[in-house]
C-alpha cells in the first residue's frame, strides 16, 4: 500500500471526529467524513470542504455503509450524557449497529477499524487509578447505561470479529477529553462552566463538585488515537488514552471563573444518579505500546486555548440535539 490511505472517519463532524479529520487530511490522506450530525453541525469541517482529499457524506452508522477503505476511525456516538440520554434506544443502536455495520465494513475492505470506547466502560469504579483489567461497575438499568452497555457490547464485537473473522481492529478507551469546538450546549462540565463564566452566569456545581474527572486535551488524545491505528497489529487494545492530572469539578470550577476573571458564583445542583464518583486513568499500558505517548498539555493551558475559542464563537450558531430516531 502506498503511504496514502482511504479513511473513514464515523462522527467526523464531532469534536473529536473533526480534529482526526483536519490532521488526516494534512497528512495527505484521502478523508471521508460520515455524520448524521445529530450532535454536531456542518461548521465543524466547513475549513475542509474545499479540499480535494477531503468528502463529507450524510450517513446515519445505524445503515450499512458501502465504499472501498483502508481504515475506519468509528467515532459516531453522542458522547455528551445530556446528548446521550436524548434518545437513549437510538444511543444504544448507534454503538452497537454502527459496529457491527463498520466491523462488517472493515471485513469487507480487510480494512482496519478503531472503536472511540470510553472511561465509562468502568461505571463507578472501585478500582482507582482505572486500568484496563478492571471490569468495571456498570448499573445496567440506569441512566447512563444506554451509552456504558452499548460502548462494552461494542468492544465485545470489536474482539469477537478479530477473533472469529480475523478483524485488524484497535479499541481505545477514552477518558474525558475537552477543547476547542465542544459543542457549548453539550452539557458537559467543561463547555458549560466556560459557557457560563463567559455570560457571568452562575456556575452549576452538580453535587458538592467533591466527585473528580481527568482531564484530556484533545490534541493530546487526537495523538494516542493516531498511534493506536498505526501501531503493531500485535496489540489491539483496549487501551487507556487520558491525562493522569485529576482534579475535583470544584477545582475546575474555580480555576475556570480564574482563567476568565468571571463575576459568576458557584451554586451546588443535584448530583445527576450514577455520577461516578471518581476517574483517573493508568496509562501505563498506552506508554508501553504507543511509543512513550502521554498527554503534553497541562489542564490550565488546555483551558486557556478552549476558553479562547469559546470567546470567538456564536451561540446562535449552535442548536440542541435535534429528535433523532
Ligand atoms: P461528539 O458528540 O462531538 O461527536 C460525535 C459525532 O457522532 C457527532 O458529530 C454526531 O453527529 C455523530 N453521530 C452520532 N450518532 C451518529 C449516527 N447514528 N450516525 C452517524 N453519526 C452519528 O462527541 P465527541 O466528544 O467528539 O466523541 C467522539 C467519540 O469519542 C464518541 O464515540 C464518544 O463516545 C467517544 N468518547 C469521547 C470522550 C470525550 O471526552 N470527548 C470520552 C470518551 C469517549
Ligand atoms: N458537572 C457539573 N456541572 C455541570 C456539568 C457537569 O458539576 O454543569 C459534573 C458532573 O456531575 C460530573 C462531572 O461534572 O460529575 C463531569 O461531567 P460530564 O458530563 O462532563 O462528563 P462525565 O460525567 O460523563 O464524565
Amino acid at each position: 500500500m502506498s503511504g496514502i490511505k482511504r479513511i473513514v472517519v464515523t462522527g467526523g463532524a464531532g469534536f473529536l471526529g473533526s480534529h482526526l479529520c483536519e490532521r488526516l487530511v494534512g497528512e495527505g490522506h484521502d478523508v471521508i467524513c460520515v455524520d448524521n450530525f445529530f450532535t454536531s453541525q456542518k461548521s465543524n469541517v466547513a475549513h475542509l470542504l474545499d479540499k480535494p482529499n477531503f468528502e463529507l457524506v450524510r450517513h446515519d452508522v445505524t445503515h450499512p455503509l458501502f465504499l472501498e477503505v483502508d481504515e475506519i476511525y468509528n467515532m459516531a456516538c453522542p458522547a455528551a450524557p445530556g446528548h446521550y440520554q436524548f434518545n437513549p434506544i437510538k444511543t444504544m443502536k448507534t454503538s452497537v449497529m454502527g459496529a457491527i455495520n463498520m466491523l462488517g465494513l472493515a471485513k469487507r475492505c480487510r480494512a482496519k477499524v478503531l472503536q472511540a470506547s470510553t472511561s465509562e466502560v468502568y461505571g463507578d469504579p472501585e478500582e482507582h487509578p482505572q486500568r484496563e483489567t478492571y471490569r468495571g461497575c456498570v448499573n445496567p438499568v440506569g441512566p447512563r447505561a444506554c451509552y456504558d452497555e452499548g460502548k462494552r457490547a461494542a468492544e465485545t464485537l470489536f474482539v469477537d470479529y478479530h477473533r472469529l473473522n480475523k478483524v485488524n481492529v484497535r479499541i481505545v478507551r477514552i477518558f474525558n477529553t475537552y477543547g476547542p469546538r465542544m459543542h457549548p450546549y453539550d452539557g458537559r462540565v467543561v463547555s458549560n462552566f466556560i459557557r457560563q463564566a463567559l455570560a457571568n452566569e452562575d456556575i452549576t456545581l452538580f453535587g458538592d463538585g467533591s466527585q473528580t474527572r481527568s482531564f484530556c486535551y484533545r490534541d493530546d488524545l487526537c495523538e494516542g488515537i493516531v498511534r493506536m491505528m498505526n501501531g503493531s497489529d500485535d496489540f489491539i487494545g483496549p487501551v487507556n488514552l487520558g491525562n493522569q492530572g485529576e482534579f475535583t469539578i470544584r477545582q475546575l470550577a474555580e480555576l475556570v471563573i480564574e482563567l476568565t476573571g468571571a463575576k459568576s458564583k458557584i451554586v451546588e445542583r443535584p448530583l445527576p444518579a450514577d455520577d461516578p464518583t471518581r476517574r483517573r486513568p493508568d496509562i501505563t499500558l498506552a506508554k508501553k505500546h504507543l511509543d512513550g505517548w502521554e498527554p503534553q498539555t497541562p489542564l490550565r493551558e488546555g483551558l486557556e486555548k478552549t476558553i479562547a475559542w469559546f470567546r470567538t464563537i456564536n451561540l446562535k450558531d449552535y442548536r440542541a440535539p435535534t429528535p433523532n430516531y
